[in-house]
Parts: structure tokens; sequence; C-alpha cells
């Protein structure tokens, strides 16, 4: 395709609302405007992938059952990963192993008073206990039929809401009249005593002995509650998140929390993404630095008008060879200076750039110049696309 059939306009300049480096670059480089908006020759580059492996694609891939990440900084997700077994998923889904306190005998409940313990820490910090051997209770109302949800995880552990969800449907945060009607005092609720809740215990609770929890009566608080001894669940699950530095379910290793976006969902492939991704691992200082399968032509070729010889005409010839033998070729057919020319051709970051320069060609050659090196070297005009098929594979 030639350059000014695509419409093709590169940036001077970096876009001033550049979230990262790759954005930038597919701006500057003509794939995407300011806005997002894909732009033909962004569209090539989609077209390219679609034909393309991903695993051909030189990305640093996390991997969970059904969803493909791309770690970024400026991700809109947070993945948890094991560097050791290469496990991933979405953080508020992924698994971790638990690790329960040493197994004490079942002492009897006690009411104590709590004066002011409004938070686990307070709560923890007035009985001298760690914030393991706290119960804490959070409350839902389910939207299908308005039932109360009774969730009891351990102090020390936060509740993943998209577990939960999983386990008894779409939920909202439950209102104080609700509370208040399943039997639960605000600040202060117990999972003992509930008329009408479902109770949902983590699975570390029923391994979990003597731990405090409110008492169902305002400034009071019970010690030494077990599951099932005292009150029993509708459902033991795994309803907490995992956090940086959890065991890894799957072998043991730390885990990993990275910000990331999503490259394929269960929806199929993000190619927004993929642009994205691919520009972020594939650049360098002057622009998009694209693998084969990724860019979207194989080769930009570029001719430098001549004094002597009609430079325009010989690229043309070359522009037909080489489509003929099925390379893809972006062709800069502006009567351009060779920098301007250069410049777009390092910004596009097409894998194999071909000069045609009055010089070279005197001497039967073309100068080919692969992206990601540094130096020029001639080929024989005649010899040019055995040459490039071999570069490309
Ligand atoms: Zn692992």
């Amino acid at each position: 395709m030639k350059y000014t059939d695509l419409k093709l306009q590169t940036q001077r300049e970096f876009p001033n609302n550049a979230r990262t480096q790759g954005f930038g670059w597919l701006v500057r480089a003509g794939y995407l405007t300011r806005e997002n908006e894909i732009l033909p020759l962004g569209k090539l580059m989609i077209e390219r992938l679609k034909a393309s492996d991903i695993d051909a694609l030189d990305l640093s891939i996390l991997k969970s059952e059904n969803e493909f990440f791309f770690p970024l900084a400026a991700g809109n997700l947070e993945v948890a990963h094991c560097e050791s077994c290469r496990y991933a998923d979405r953080l508020e889904l992924a698994q971790f192993k638990k690790n329960p306190l040493p197994r004490e005998d079942e002492l009897p409940l006690e009411k104590v008073l709590t004066p002011d313990c409004h938070t686990i820490e307070a709560l923890a910090n007035f009985l001298n206990v760690p914030k393991e051997k706290t119960a804490k209770a959070l409350m839902y109302t389910r939207l299908t039929d308005g039932k109360l949800i009774f969730i009891v995880v351990r102090g020390d552990m936060q509740l993943s809401e998209a577990k939960l969800k999983t386990l008894v449907g779409d939920v909202r945060a439950a209102r104080e009249d609700e509370i208040i009607s399943a039997g639960a005092v605000p600040g202060y609720a117990s999972p003992i005593g509930l008329n009408d809740a479902l109770i949902v215990a983590d699975n570390l609770i029923p391994q979990s002995q003597n731990l405090v929890a409110g008492a169902n009566e305002s400034g009071y608080h019970l010690k030494n509650t077990n599951l099932p001894r005292d009150y029993s669940a509708q459902i033991v699950a795994d309803v907490t998140q995992a956090k940086a530095g959890d065991t890894c379910a799957q072998c043991g290793n730390p885990l990993a929390v990275s910000s990331a976006i999503t490259l394929r969902t269960e929806a199929g492939v993000d190619f927004e993404n993929m642009l994205l991704a691919l520009a972020e691992t594939h650049r360098d200082d002057k622009g998009l630095t694209l693998p084969v399968f990724a860019s979207p032509f194989d080769v930009y070729l570029m001719h430098v008008p001549g004094k002597t010889i009609n430079t325009l005409e010989k690229a043309e010839e070359i522009y037909s060879a080489l489509q003929n033998a099925g390379v893809s070729v972006l062709f800069d057919n502006r009567d351009e200076r060779a920098g301007v020319k250069f410049n777009d051709a390092d910004l596009i970051g097409c894998p194999v750039r071909v000069t045609v320069g009055e010089k070279a060609l005197q001497n039967g050659m073309v100068e080919l110049k692969p992206r990601k090196e540094k130096e020029n070297q001639l080929v024989p005009f005649d010899g040019l696309i055995s040459f490039l098929k071999n570069v490309l594979k």
C-alpha cells in the first residue's frame, strides 16, 4: 500500500494525554488518534494480528484458565501471579493457600464489654488479641430475593465480593434496617442468634478456634466463638481475597500482584489492548519496533530522489515485485527529504526498511535496514526478495 493512499499522518509530538509510552508511540506513528480511535494503519495491524498466533508476538503474558493478561502499570485491573509455576488470575478470584493458626481446644463462650470498639483494629487492641483471633462480619442483601447474606471472615482477611457473588449471586451492601430485621446489631453483629439470614463462612473459619465476634448486643462482643459449635453456616467456602506475598495454591511459592490489562477474555481478543501491549513491549527511543507477526507491513519501502537516476521508478518496480512475491509493503512514495522518511519509518516500526537511492543503485544495490539494528546493509537489487524473505522469517 502506498503512503499517500493510506492518508497516513505521523505526529511530531507525544500526545500530552499519553498514559503510557506505548500509547504515545501509537499516536505519534498514526495508528491511533489521541482520543484512542483506531486509524487505518491500526486497522491493518489488527488484521495482521487476527491471522497471527498470540504466542508468536513475544509478549509477556499472564494466563488464567480463561483469560490472558498483560502487566501494565497503568492497567485497569489487578492480577495475582506466581513466578514459579505461572499460575495467574484476577486478584479478586485468585486461589491461595491459607495458613490456619495452631489448633486450640474450644473454650466456653464469654460475653465481654467492649465500649467504642467499632473496628477490628480497635477491638483487637482493646482485648489485646491479634486480628487473626477475631471474626469480621460483613452484611449484604441479595438482589434477587432481598435475603440478608451474613459473611464471616477472619479479622485479618479481606472479603472478595467477586468470590461471594459467584456463590450467592448479585448483592449490594445491606441497609441498617435490613441488618436489624435479621436480628443483628450493627457494629456488634454476630452470626450467633440470627433469625433470617444466609450465613457464609470463609473456609478458614472452621479451622480457627476461639475467635472474638460481635454479641448482637450494643457494646458487647463474645470471646471464644467456634463454628460449628455456636452457629452453623449454610455455605463454607473460600470468600477472601489474596494479597501480594500470599502462598500460591499450586506450588507454595509467594504470589505477586501486578496491574494489568486484558488481552483475551471469554468474549474474545481485545485488539485495542493488543495494540497497546505490543507498542509497550516493542519500542525504542525513535518509535515502534514491531515483530513480523504484529506489523501491518513487512517492509517500509522508500526512495531518495536522485539527480541522474529516476529512483521513484525503480522503487515502483521493487514495490510490484515484492507484492507479487507475497511481501507486504508500505511504500513511502512521497517527494520528501530522506530524513523525514527515515523518521516516519522508525516511528511506524515495520521490521525492515528498504531504501532506493542513487549512489547504491549505480552499483546495482539497494539499502536494507532491519528496524532493530543500527547498521544498513547493501543488497543486490536482483537478490532483494530472497534476502528479505530470509530476514522476515
Ligand atoms: Zn505457583
